[in-house]
């Protein structure tokens, strides 16, 4: 049976890290404040905007919440962006997506100064990501590399298949792997067989989106298993993209669902906000 990497701990490390770090900034006078905008009422994004207050009240941040109404133009988001970005006492900001459809995120994340950018979505730092020289990494994948490098799973050399391409999660998640010299194949809804892929990677990692879609068939015995997905099953209780029951029994590391990727996610956003904070100080 496979260990069971433990999100919760390895967040909560990287947090009480944090958290010592920012004691001694504020013993030195100085505050860290992360901005949070979110626009309309969808209950996901409440829940997640709630859990990063949460964190950055527990490693010391200040955290302002502009909550917008869902009627909120383009223009009025992004001056409120630009107002954020000159912003001498914010340092990082990030737009809870998705924002309603009238509202181009792109150009939501165009907006956000590039020294603020916690999420790490703008196209600056997508680019400093692909060519290896980045300040921020998009927290999902920093977090899943965070709980690989905590459980000393080496990634060189390694076959590793993403399933999955979005810009927040697959693509930039192939590209952190491949800065640690795996060999990295990244698959997705057209990709022909998809089980002869990931049966032959060492390290899988599901960021789908549709609950247990990997299956035991579909994994490699002693493959590493990272779940991403955040999704509802038939009762409406969370699950990933992993069938964790049955691969488990498998692999020889697996993330559950709650408890692994998820509370990472928040931490790195943590780690970027303190990061910010730096950037601007220099
Ligand atoms: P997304 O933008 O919807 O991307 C899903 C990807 O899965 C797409 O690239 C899609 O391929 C691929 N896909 C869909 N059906 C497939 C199939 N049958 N076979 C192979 N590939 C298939 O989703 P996302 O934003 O990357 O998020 C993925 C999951 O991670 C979601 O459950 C989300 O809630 C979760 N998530 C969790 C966290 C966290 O902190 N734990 C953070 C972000 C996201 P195409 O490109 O061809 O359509």
């Amino acid at each position: 049976m496979a260990q069971i990497i433990d999100g919760k701990l390895v967040s909560q490390n990287v947090k009480d890290r944090i958290r010592d770090e920012v004691a001694a900034l504020k013993e030195q006078g100085k505050e860290i404040t992360l901005a949070v905008i979110i626009v309309g009422d969808d209950p996901a994004s409440r829940v997640y905007v709630n859990n990063k207050k949460k964190a950055c009240e527990y490693v010391g941040f200040r955290s302002l919440e502009y909550a917008l109404p869902v009627e909120t133009t383009q223009e009025e988001l992004i001056a409120l962006v630009q107002e954020l970005n000159e912003r001498e006492d914010v340092n990082g900001i990030l737009c809870q997506l998705p924002v309603p459809k009238h509202i181009d995120d792109k150009a939501v994340i165009a907006a956000i100064s590039v020294k603020k950018d916690v999420d790490a979505f703008s196209s600056y730092n997508v680019g400093q990501i692909m060519i290896g020289d980045y300040d921020f990494l998009p927290c999902t994948p920093a977090g899943v590399m965070e709980m690989l490098h905590y459980y000393d799973i080496a990634v060189e050399g390694k076959n590793c298949v993403v399933i999955g391409r979005s810009n927040i999660v697959g693509k930039p998640m192939a590209m952190l792997l491949l800065h640690e010299n795996g060999t990295v194949t990244i698959t997705h809804s057209r990709t022909k067989d998809l089980t002869s892929y990931t049966k032959e990677a060492d390290i899988l990692v599901a960021a789908v989106g549709r609950a247990k879609f990997v299956t035991a068939d579909m994994v490699k015995d002693g493959a590493v298993v990272i779940d991403v997905g955040m999704n509802r099953d038939e009762n409406g209780k969370l699950c990933g993209d992993v069938d964790f029951d049955c691969v488990k029994e498998k692999c020889s590391y697996i993330t559950p669902v709650p408890g692994g990727v998820g509370p990472m996610t928040i931490a790195m956003l943590m780690q970027n906000t303190l990061k910010a904070f730096y950037l601007q100080e220099k």
